[in-house]
């Protein structure tokens, strides 16, 4: 089977668990752990922030990032179909006690127009109060479209005009780094707190960062703790995080070549396909899913009107090729 459903999929190298098997480990929840704070001294320098914390998922990473920003009772603006939206199971109502208000855009993109006229000052006892404004970058459900820094420059500007925090929901930030060249730091700056995943086209089993201020991630060690996340030797797991990071960056390039493939072979533009996301407009969405699986490729329905194809580190060109002939004749 050709797994093409998400990037989430890949398991980990030879090389990577061997990475893992050396890791110097101790109790994290101590801060003894070595390998854990390699890789966070080297994320938060990365996108030159002070600091960066492990969790042991993305979607902590963006509760944890959001609540930074964010008080019970005030709001985050996001786009519509954004994760933190549509694929955390409502966390961060349920844990923070935020709302939020939600502006549409077709491909994930900052609307700074719309983004303007929803903006809430702090009115008192009578509006919710706007206390931070949340992108996301690679834009997962506009299949993987790309924020243009430019565009988060504008907000930058904007929400620190007015006050607002930014975080930046950057699960698929590698992805972006690459397909545009844009340095990891250039997007560090338009944010006061980020979310990065090691778990998707990086291919490590498990783990992301949230990223800022020393002050932020002060707070969010507690609030990891308080919610289950203290994690104990785990520098078993950060050290395939740094695996990823010295040997997983630079190919995506090979995973959005291969996507480009996929999307001509079905007929979507492949100058739409910026990154390894394709998203595949079909009336027979279920039906394809099915018809595709007999023929050894899995791919996935979003809703009933769209397949999604994921390349990653474990799709060769070989399986890629293979994969746009079966989907081609489907
Ligand atoms: C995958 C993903 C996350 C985090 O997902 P987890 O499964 O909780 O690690 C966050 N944001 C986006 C855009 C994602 O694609």
């Amino acid at each position: 089977m050709i797994d093409l459903r998400s990037d989430t999929l890949t398991k980990p190298t030879d090389e990577m668990r061997a990475a893992m098997a050396r890791a110097e480990v101790g109790d994290d929840v101590y801060g003894e752990d070595p390998t854990v704070q390699r890789l966070e001294e080297r994320v938060a320098g990365l996108f030159g922030h002070e600091a960066a914390l492990f969790m042991p998922t993305g979607s902590m990473a963006n509760v944890l990032a959001v609540a930074s920003l964010v008080q019970p009772g005030q709001e985050v603006l996001c786009e519509a179909s954004a994760h933190i939206a549509r694929a955390e199971l409502g966390a961060h109502g349920a844990f923070t006690g935020l709302t939020m208000r939600t502006w549409i855009h077709p491909r994930g993109q900052v609307d700074l127009p719309t983004i303007r006229s929803m903006f809430a000052p702090d009115m008192g006892p009578f509006f919710v109060r706007t206390a931070a404004i949340a992108v996301e970058n690679t834009h997962n459900f506009a299949g993987g479209a790309v924020l243009p820094l430019q565009d988060l420059r504008d907000l930058r500007e904007f929400a620190t005009g007015v006050g607002a925090g930014i975080h930046l929901d950057g699960a698929r930030i590698w992805n972006a780094h690459v397909a545009t060249a844009t340095p990891l730091a250039e997007y560090g700056a338009v944010a006061d707190v980020l979310a990065v995943c090691l778990s998707k086209g990086l291919g490590a089993p498990v783990g992301s960062l949230m990223v800022g201020s020393s002050d932020a991630i002060a707070e969010a060690r507690i609030r990891r703790k308080r919610m289950g996340g203290g994690m104990r030797q785990v520098g078993i797991l950060a050290a395939a995080g740094l695996h990823a990071l010295d040997h997983h960056v630079e190919r995506l390039a090979d995973d959005h070549d291969d996507a480009r493939l996929l999307a001509e072979a079905c007929g979507v533009d492949p100058a739409t396909v910026e990154t390894n996301i394709v998203v595949v407009p079909r009336h027979d969405a279920a039906d394809f899913v099915a018809s595709a699986r007999e023929a050894g490729v899995l791919v996935s329905a979003v809703g009933p009107t769209a397949v999604r194809l994921v390349t990653h580190l474990d799709v060769t060109r070989e399986d890629a090729e293979k994969a746009a002939s079966v989907l081609a004749s489907i």
